[in-house]
């Protein structure tokens, strides 16, 4: 598996969410910064989350499997790796 795997255009079926799911897995890194698909707040691990408790240099990954987006509360099922438009 590499990490030049595209994101395809369409996903479908009830295998989508599974399918995202491992293609995120592939793409996220420690310093990946992530976006909230919903209110496109983006979670920057270089900087973390100070008013949240959450350290600079926090991956996404190792962020409480309860944290929601701090602007509209959906959980981490959410967010997209945001690099790809860097
Ligand atoms: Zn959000």
């Amino acid at each position: 598996m590499t990490n030049a795997e595209p994101l395809p255009d369409r996903l479908e079926g009830a295998g989508a969410a599974e399918a995202l799911e491992r293609l995120m897995r592939t793409r996220i890194r420690p310093e990946t910064r992530m976006q909230c698909r919903v209110c496109w707040f983006v979670y920057d691990p270089a900087e973390g989350l100070p008013d949240w408790g959450v350290e600079p240099g926090t991956p996404f990954e190792e962020l409480p499997a309860d944290w929601a987006c701090p602007d509209c509360g959906h959980p981490k099922a959410a967010f997209l790796p945001a690099d790809g438009s860097l």
